[in-house]
């Protein structure tokens, strides 16, 4: 079956979806224990791209097993740091020589925009395994004084060893489907564990794309297995599976919760990079130059469905009108279309449940007597595109304002005084990023230190590094992705005592 979306697309993508994909268990491509198939869909048309195979438990009994044995007997765990270096340098190398297509792929897969996914996605994902492939051989422990008072006389030596966790579980989701598998993967890899990656049901096709090169590259049987299949199934046996030593999880802070609950049972590592509310706080003193425009991307950037998206804008009272009206300028601007012609800036949202969800929180805005300063309505009869929407003078009690949309929409409140900014800020369950829009750097130091979230940005938003760790307060998780903070949660440390 071939998408109807009217772009051409290249030979590499249409012979990846010219028959239903497989998934990756201890090395070979093989089809579900039931036999059954799901479809991935385009979201600029709704159309059935190709079938996958839909794993459930049975599966994810198997994948177990092959990463535990790749972990248990090596050959994985008895490679030497550079060999494990080398083989996620060819990852990395293979990654960069099918940028073109696994951009591509990714466009009609999640909808998003295929030069963006070239430049940000899939290049970041590249030099993410790239960084962690460096790592391997620059993991150290260290020699610890020991004094032991009740043993005079003895002499000790101490010292620690950093070691992988083991067989890791993670669980990612649609909106970055390509970039979440690399900062799952990339630390796992360069610490040693072997993982069963269960990619989102929306988009699974640019990770197996990748398990591909994985294969290519030259790692172990076993060491990645790939397992598509939907949350409630293959995500929860992979979460209650007694042989997963971790769960890495990216998603909703709802299904987060029921994960942390489900993984306790068995006592697992885990680490969770859940939703946001992000607010952007332009400042009185903000280039206005600077600060519209990236208050409209910190917001429409990828549809809004990035977990960090700037959702809720802070304004001062003098300022609003200006502001408001600067950023409605840039959402009419944007042109609205499939994600393959990147001319095109707004591009549809993942699925049908995602269109219908947002649409819904739009008119919640409105019903709670938000204004409608931009956008509000569907664009087009067919794929879920949903128009850059502006709520303008909303206030915290708003639904549209506690609760995450995961959607072009962004809301506007207004303040009256700098000294409201922490609170303001901090109004909400979540802590995963925020902005500041400011010339004073003096704003800077004494408004950065009080905002709860893992992430916040001067004069920018969104914006993410390989070096830069990653991750949430409070309701929007624990455990850091990216940066060498991303290695830790992977390792266990081990303390050695020898008595001479
Ligand atoms: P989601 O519904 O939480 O799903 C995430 C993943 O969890 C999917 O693979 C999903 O499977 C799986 N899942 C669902 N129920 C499960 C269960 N009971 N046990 C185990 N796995 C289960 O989130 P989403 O809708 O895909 O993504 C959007 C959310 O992710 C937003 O809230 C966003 O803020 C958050 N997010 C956070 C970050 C971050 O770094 N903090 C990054 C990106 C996204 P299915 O395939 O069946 O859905
Ligand atoms: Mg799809």
């Amino acid at each position: 079956m071939t998408s109807m979306n009217q772009y051409k697309l290249s030979e590499k993508v249409r012979n990846f979806i010219s028959s239903p994909r497989k998934m990756l268990i201890n090395g070979q491509w093989v089809n579900s224990v039931s036999g059954k198939n799901f479809n991935t869909h385009d979201p600029a048309t709704g159309d059935v791209i190709v079938a996958v195979a839909e794993g459930d438990k049975e599966d994810i009994n198997r994948a177990v097993a092959a990463a535990r044995k790749a972990f248990d007997d090596g050959p994985w765990s008895s490679m030497t740091p550079t060999e494990r270096e080398r083989c996620m340098y060819r990852l990395a190398d293979l990654m960069e020589q099918n940028a073109d297509t696994l951009s591509e792929l990714e466009a009609l897969d999640n909808g998003k925009n295929v030069a963006i996914a070239r430049a940000v996605d899939i290049q970041v994902a590249i030099d993410y395994i790239r960084y962690m492939a460096g790592w391997p051989s620059k993991i150290m422990g260290s020699t610890l004084p020991l004094s032991v008072p009740y043993a005079p006389g003895a002499k000790f030596l101490g010292y620690t060893l950093k070691e992988p966790v083991g067989v890791v579980g993670q669980i990612i989701p649609w909106n970055f489907p390509a970039l979440m598998c690399a900062w799952k993967l990339g630390p796992a890899l360069a610490s040693g564990c072997t993982v069963v990656l269960k990619p989102a049901e929306e988009t699974p096709l640019t990770a197996l794309y990748i398990g591909e090169l994985i294969c290519e590259a030259g790692f172990p049987e076993g060491v990645v297995n790939i397992v598509p299949g939907y949350g409630h199934t293959a995500g929860a046996a992979l979460t209650a599976h007694k042989d997963v030593d971790k769960i890495a999880f990216t998603g909703s802070t709802e299904v987060g919760k029921i994960i942390v609950k489900a993984a306790a049972d068995t006592m697992k590592n885990v680490s969770m990079e859940l939703g946001g509310k992000s607010p952007a706080i332009i400042l009185p003193d903000a280039d206005l130059s600077v600060a519209i425009p990236g208050a409209a991307s910190a917001i429409f950037f990828n549809q809004g469905q990035v977990c960090c998206a700037g959702s809720r804008l802070f304004v001062p009272d003098s300022l609003y009108d200006q502001v408001v009206k600067g950023l409605a300028e840039v959402a009419n601007g944007m042109k609205i279309g499939s994600g393959l012609n990147p001319e095109n800036m707004v591009n549809p949202l993942v699925s049908q449940i995602q269109f219908d969800r947002v649409m819904g929180y739009i008119e919640s805005g409105r019903a709670e007597g938000a204004d409608i300063v931009a956008g509000g309505g569907r664009r087009g009869d067919k794929g879920y595109f949903v128009e850059p929407t502006i709520l303008g003078n909303t206030n915290r009690d708003m639904k549209v304002v506690r609760e995450e949309i995961f959607g072009p929409v962004v809301c506007v409140q207004r303040y009256k005084d700098v000294s409201e900014i922490p609170k303001l800020a901090n109004d909400t369950i979540y802590g995963l990023g925020a902005s500041i829009w400011t010339r004073d750097i003096s704003n800077v130091v004494k408004i950065v230190p009080k905002i709860r979230s893992g992430s916040v940005w001067v004069n920018c938003h969104n914006v993410l590094d390989v070096a830069m760790p990653f991750g949430g307060y409070k309701q929007s998780g624990f455990g850091k992705d990216m940066g060498k903070e991303a290695l830790d949660s992977y390792l266990e440390t081990k303390s050695v005592c020898i008595m001479s």
